[in-house]
């Protein structure tokens, strides 16, 4: 008989035959600055881990302990019987830090963005949305069955227009606070401006900004003085905060409704305790140990100017993620091969999570690299980026 999924095996010779079909590389121990990645021990640019708390001591021992006390699993979703007394606190400990009256913790950042759009609006509703915005946003601007419409990236003029065009229903205006394949920082404090104009729910996603940018990592609002002007911020505990989930903080009103209506939160099982535990003991280490927040700067200002100085387009970055634009997607993932063989962890992106003829290497810095690690990395940018014809 035939096989009905045939055709997946010829859409992937056809990514095949566009050097698209990219596999899974494995890490052998832990998520570290220098880490071995399919037997192989190479600079790695390219983890989320921005403050190196994957594999903090402090958070280490939190779950530890967690497991030790409270088991492995909550055993149900929050609604049921998973709500411990962990997932409270950590929520208590998250709208103090953002600075909010409420928070309520996902699963992820995916199911938080996700969640949250689809609760908070409807089929008569509209969402204004940046083009370059995160995928969960999407798909959550899609569950929701509102009317979507996308601005030219960081085009706050093109945005007013939009939301004029509005005349019946709620609107949502949704940014990314730091542009998680660009690394630049949205127009927040216009965009603000914009949707208080015009009546509209502010909406940011600070996944790429929390535990990096604001006071001791506390985000975009933080970091422009806007404070009670963002209704919805939401962030994720999977990259600086280096454990697993996501994140609301917004009005107690708002917390309560994504309580009784935000369907990830009604529908999938809560954190197992070790996570929440993980961090809590993050937030303790954001506030205790700014330096390395500071490191994590001096880090990214050191690698972007020995990038620039080799010649390469960086784009438009401000933040720890430093996009090397390359353009052709097979490009790219040559590229990427080629400085993997040579010692260094920078991930090829291409379409569909970037535009077409927009391909890059997506790098991070961390807290964690030595000026060595990124000294060595820079040379062999260098050598393999000549080789490869892209200096
Ligand atoms: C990574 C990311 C998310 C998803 O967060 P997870 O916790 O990994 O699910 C959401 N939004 C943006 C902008 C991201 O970069």
């Amino acid at each position: 008989m035939a096989d009905p999924l045939a055709y997946l095996d010829q859409q992937l010779r056809q990514l095949e035959s566009q050097g698209l079909r990219t596999r899974l590389r494995v890490l052998d121990g832990e998520q570290l600055p220098v880490a071995v990645f399919d037997g192989r021990r190479v600079i790695n640019l390219s983890s989320n881990n921005y403050l190196g708390l994957a594999t903090h001591p402090a958070l280490r021992a939190a779950a530890e302990k967690a497991v030790r006390t409270l088991g492995v699993g909550s055993g149900a979703v929050r609604t049921i019987t998973g709500t411990m007394r962990s997932h409270v606190e950590l929520e208590t400990r998250i709208a103090r830090f953002k600075q909010t009256e409420a928070a309520i913790v996902f699963q992820s950042g995916f199911t938080a963005n996700a969640g949250v759009v689809a609760a908070v609006l409807g089929r008569e509703d509209t969402i204004i949305s940046d083009e370059l915005n995160h995928a969960s946003i999407i798909d959550g601007a899609r569950l929701s069955r509102a009317a979507i419409k996308v601005f030219p990236h960081r085009d706050v003029a093109a945005a007013d227009r939009l939301l004029a065009e509005v005349t019946s229903g709620h609107k949502l205006l949704i940014t990314d606070g730091v542009f998680s394949m660009d690394g630049d920082i949205a127009p927040l404090p216009a965009l603000c401006e914009l949707a208080e104009r015009h009546g509209a729910i502010m909406m940011v996603d600070d996944a790429h900004a929390s535990g990096v940018l604001g006071r001791n990592g506390r985000g975009t609002v933080d970091h422009f003085g806007l404070h009670g002007r963002v209704h919805i911020q939401v962030g994720t505990l999977s990259k600086a905060i280096g454990a697993l989930g996501g994140y609301i903080a917004g009005s107690q009103s708002l917390i309560e409704w994504l309580q009784l209506r935000g369907r990830p939160f009604l529908f999938s099982t809560s954190h197992p305790p070790a996570v929440t535990a993980a961090c809590l003991a993050a937030f303790d280490v954001l506030e205790n140990e700014p330096e390395r927040i500071e490191r994590l700067w001096s880090n990214t200002r050191r690698f972007k100017l020995g990038l620039q100085a080799a010649g390469f387009n960086i784009g438009a970055s401000e933040t720890p993620i430093t996009p090397v634009m390359v353009g052709e997607g097979r490009r790219a993932m040559e590229f990427s091969r080629a400085l993997f063989d040579a010692g260094v962890l920078a991930t090829g992106i291409a379409f569909p999570t970037v535009p077409e003829g927009k391909a890059r290497l997506r790098t991070i810095v961390t807290a964690t690299h030595t000026d060595d690690d990124l000294d060595k990395a820079l040379e062999i940018f260098q050598r393999v980026g000549k080789a490869q014809g892209i200096l």
